[in-house]
C-alpha cells in the first residue's frame, strides 16, 4: 500500500525534475555503455549500483547518446541512465571535491561562507543534498 493523503500535493518538485547539467554529468562520470546491463541502460535500475529505481527517488540524467563499441554508427546509440540518490550524492560529493580546486568561478566565491557563483558546483552542491534527505 503506498497511497499518499495530505500534503503530497503542493509538495516540493521530486529530484528527477532537476535537469541535471551535462557539465555536472561529465564530472559525475557515466559508466560506459558495454559495462552496463540492459535495465541500466533503460533506466530501471541505478548505472552504478544496479539497484532498482522508482520514478520517486530515481535521479534522471536525460537522454545520452554515446558511442556503441559493437556499432559502427558514428552516431551513437541513445540511452536513459538514471541513478539512486546514494550513488549520485557520493560522486558529486567526490565531484565537488575535484572540480573546486581547479575552478576559477569557485575560487572567486564573495565570502566565506557565501554561496559559490559556480553554477557546476551548486547542482553538485543540490545533488548531494538531494541524496542524504
Ligand atoms: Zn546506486
Ligand atoms: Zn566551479
Amino acid at each position: 500500500m503506498s497511497h499518499r493523503t495530505g500534503r503530497s500535493a503542493v509538495a516540493a518538485e521530486p529530484p528527477s525534475a532537476f535537469d541535471v547539467p551535462p557539465t555536472v554529468i561529465a564530472i559525475l562520470g557515466l559508466p560506459e555503455l558495454t559495462k552496463l546491463t540492459d535495465d541500466q541502460v533503460r533506466g530501471a535500475d541505478c548505472i552504478w549500483c544496479k539497484a532498482s529505481l522508482t520514478a520517486d527517488t530515481a535521479v534522471d540524467f536525460g537522454e545520452q547518446t554515446s558511442p556503441a563499441p559493437w556499432s559502427t554508427s558514428v552516431i551513437g546509440m541513445r540511452w536513459y541512465p538514471r541513478a539512486c540518490p546514494n550513488c549520485t550524492a557520493d560522486r558529486a560529493h567526490r565531484g565537488l571535491l575535484d572540480h573546486a580546486p581547479d575552478c576559477a568561478d569557485c575560487r572567486k566565491q564573495p565570502a566565506p561562507g557565501a554561496p559559490t557563483q559556480c553554477e557546476t558546483a551548486r547542482a553538485l552542491y543540490r545533488l548531494v543534498r538531494e541524496g542524504r534527505r
